[in-house]
């Protein structure tokens, strides 16, 4: 159970830090690579692997950034031995992110023979004025090259993320993007509203006055992506996100769901390693610090370069996976919740659960506790009733 097994654990997230440009939204800690840094950082997350690994047995890896396919093929032999003498192989589900501008057939091969069996490409869009208002370093013919190139070397297992409400990005360049993107056949389909992350330039544009948002706008957008991902036969399993459904029928979870990010709404443990990666193992939450030289440095002293730890008290790290969890479409199973924090829903939070319900938010039904459509339209606020400090 979640939070109190002695039991290994089952997730591993590895943050690779570096982009070829940075993006006009992204907050996310990366830095424009130099070859000399990117071999130290190799070895130190070698390192650090090394001094997790006895604690780690991995049903589930997720290597994101920055960008991990940027990491040429030597430097990702490097880390397939590392991770086969530390018998970190053999995850059900191995996700490695990629930009389309950096995937070739031989560093494609070479992931699905190590293991890797499932790729996320980031997207965002497929016209091409907003890839570069958006400062994307690929172009729209890269990204159906990359993908043909992923199902040549054996990948049956695809996400494509994309983005809405982009400034300039009318519903007519949206509709056409869905429709291209559905076209490919991936198995997964993120979409995310662009976030305006204070330290970034389109922040900075936004500031001052360069162009307006349209939250009428945004919100017909995302009505649009629900239709055209039903339409194109994906389930909605998440605000954001959609996954295709090949066998069995009454599951709440389609079997192409992220597995990895399932046991992040489920409040599971993880480990997270590379510089500025966040672990959540048996309730302690520690943060390694965002810098990638500091971050070399610690570990070729043989210490992970932890920034900082915070054990949450057992009711608050428990409104926390309450949080989560109602991202999800299939919301919370009372005894899934029960067993994961050792609290009752229905105990704890009867109050907010049914204003929630009575606002037409969300539905109380005999086994669960699930976000309506317009809930999970607005789930922060929603989620937020559950925090407790
Ligand atoms: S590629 Fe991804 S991580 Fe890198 S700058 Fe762009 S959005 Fe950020």
């Amino acid at each position: 159970m979640t939070g109190r097994s002695t039991q290994p654990v089952a997730s591993l997230y590895v943050h690779v830090p570096f982009c070829a440009h940075k993006c006009e939204y992204c907050a996310f800690y990366s830095e424009t690579p130099s070859g000399e840094l990117v071999n130290r950082y190799v070895a130190s997350l070698i390192r650090e692997m090394q001094l997790v690994a006895n604690d780690l047995n991995p049903r589930t890896v997720f290597f994101g950034g920055g960008t991990p396919s940027l990491l040429n093929l030597r430097q990702w032999e490097q880390i397939l031995k590392a991770m086969e003498r530390l018998d970190l192989l053999g995850a059900a589900e191995w996700t490695v992110e990629c930009n389309p501008a950096t995937v070739s057939l031989d560093k494609a091969r070479l992931l699905r023979a190590g293991g890797v069996n499932r790729i996320s490409m980031g997207v965002q869009s497929l016209n091409e004025e907003l890839l570069d208002r958006l400062g994307r370093v690929h172009s729209r013919e890269m990204v159906f090259k990359s993908f043909a190139v992923l199902r040549q070397a054996g990948f049956d297992n695809v996400n494509i993320d994309l983005m809405f409400a982009i400034p300039g990005q009318s519903m007519e360049i949206w509709r056409e993007t869905l429709t291209e993107a559905l076209a490919l056949g991936s198995e997964h389909l993120s979409c995310y509203e662009v976030i305006y992350e204070e330290d970034t330039p389109l922040y900075a544009q936004l500031q001052a006055g360069q162009f307006n948002l349209d939250e009428d706008l945004a919100c017909a957008m995302y009505d649009e992506m629900l239709e055209s991902a039903a339409k194109g036969g994906f389930r909605q399993y998440e605000i954001a996100n959609f996954a295709r459904h090949l066998s069995g029928t009454g599951v709440e979870i389609p079997d192409r769901a992220c597995q990895h990010n399932v046991n992040y709404w489920r409040g599971g443990s993880f480990y997270g390693l590379g510089p500025g990666a966040t672990s959540y193992v048996r309730g302690a939450r520690t943060k390694n610090w965002a810098n990638t030289v500091f971050y070399c440095e610690q570990l070729e002293q043989g210490r992970r370069a932890i920034e900082s730890r915070e054990r949450l008290a057992p009711l608050a790290r428990a409104g926390e996976t309450a949080a989560f969890g109602l991202r999800m479409n299939a919301g919370w199973p009372f005894e899934e919740f029960q067993g994961a924090t050792g609290y009752d829903l229905r105990q704890e939070w009867p109050a907010e659960m049914n204003q929630l319900a009575s606002q037409g938010w969300a539905k109380i039904e005999a086994e669960r506790f699930r976000l309506t459509r317009q809930g999970l339209r607005f789930a922060d606020a929603a989620a937020e009733q559950f925090l407790r400090s």
